[in-house]
């Protein structure tokens, strides 16, 4: 099987309502879908969610890395098996990008692309190279920025459809406030998270975890900017609400690390952030061999592409703590699958079971919602 055609969307669909957090305010996707096509015309997808804040990417390093760098490596050369992850992930060439901490989003749309079309063309589905070990997967909601009484109406809505995990962003001069607000209007029977997305300083980190821990807090996501490990593994001691990585992990170097600093009870394990499904299964796996617990995490206004893949993730892995993303159309105005990705009643949402990535990518959306298409073939 060889790779004769690749085409790069960059999106631009809008959110259904504005979904704020502290780094950043967003009000449309921007991922880069990639779509490859073999020499028999069978087709795949991948998706990478360029973020300046986590890997360094932008959409347009993104567009122009996997044309320069990642495309004319694999055009026109034979893949590995249909379906061999680790081969396939081999077969990817590792690739630097100036400015970037990693090109990982390039690398995670690429590698879905020609996972998803090596197992079309064969006609079997995920679970042939990405066995489930549960039948279901059970996502977190998220409350987003916003005034506190925004806050308290989501996590309302969170408790009446049956949310069992729930995590809110945090990072504002009202956190306890908010924080517990929302831990009132859902109750005690849901679990509680905090995103910090790195805006405390230390001494803010340990004011803030100490007054809400009595409201019982499962964990604080990435409470200081991505930095030395050291400070984390010190604030780790500091608090007692676990500590959870997110920005402060990117790559295999940045997992071992932070294991080596005993700097984090949890890994947010995200495969555009962590350059596609083998990387992210080899993350996961050097945490849980030490006892770090795995959240699956998603990237915000992600289509089904990358929900989808987070979905045969976050069922494989062999211990998973919490899960997010497949929002689908709750974010997006429009999703670019037949099949709905979104979760439903408590957060629950079926395993995908077709050929590929299980969804089926109506092309035609890509391109109506696509500010760039830009055609890549073998001759470069
Ligand atoms: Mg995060």
């Amino acid at each position: 099987m060889r790779l004769v055609g690749a085409t790069l969307y960059a999106l631009r669909i809008p959110f259904v309502e504005a979904f704020s957090h502290s780094a950043t305010e967003r009000r449309w996707s921007d991922s880069v879908v990639v779509r490859v096509r073999d020499d028999a015309g069978t087709e795949g997808f991948g998706e990478g969610a360029p973020r300046p804040y986590v890997t360094g990417e932008t959409v347009e390093t993104m567009l122009e890395h996997l044309g320069r760098d990642l495309w004319p490596r694999v055009a026109g050369r034979d893949l590995p098996p249909a379906g061999h992850l680790p081969g396939l992930a081999t077969f990817l060439p590792e690739t630097y990008l100036a400015g970037a901490l990693a090109p990982n989003a390039a690398r995670a749309a690429l590698e879905l692309a020609m996972l998803d079309c090596a197992l079309r063309r064969v006609g079997r589905p995920m679970a042939s190279v990405l066995p489930p070990r549960r039948t279901r997967v059970t996502y977190s909601g998220v409350v987003t920025a916003g005034s506190v009484e925004r806050a308290v109406q989501h996590a309302r809505r969170m408790r009446a459809i049956g949310m069992r995990h729930v995590k809110v962003k945090v990072g504002f001069d009202d956190d306890v406030a908010r924080v517990t607000a929302v831990r009132e209007a859902l109750g005690p029977g849901v679990t509680l998270r905090l995103d910090a997305n790195g805006a405390w300083t230390f001494e803010r980190a340990v004011a803030v975890l100490d007054a809400v821990a009595p409201l019982g807090i499962a964990a604080v996501e990435q409470p200081l900017p991505r930095g030395p490990v050291d400070d984390l593994a010190r604030l780790r001691q500091a608090t007692p609400v676990p500590v959870m990585v997110d920005e402060s992990l990117v790559t295999e170097a940045d997992a071992d690390a932070l294991i080596e600093a005993k700097a984090a009870d949890f890994f947010n394990v995200r495969i555009s952030k962590c350059g596609g499904l083998a990387r992210s299964l080899a993350i996961a796996a050097r945490g849980s061999a030490v006892g770090v617990g795995v959240q699956v995490g998603s990237q915000v206004g992600e289509t089904a592409i990358l929900s989808a893949a987070g979905r045969h993730l976050a069922a494989a892995l062999p211990e998973v703590t919490f899960v997010e993303g497949s929002f689908g159309t709750l974010l997006l105005a429009e999703d670019v699958s037949v099949e709905s990705v979104r979760f439903g009643h408590r957060g629950e949402a079926p395993l995908l079971t077709g050929p590929g990535l299980g969804i089926r990518v109506v092309e035609e959306r890509l391109r109506r919602r696509a500010i760039t298409v830009r055609e890549l073939s073998t001759e470069g």
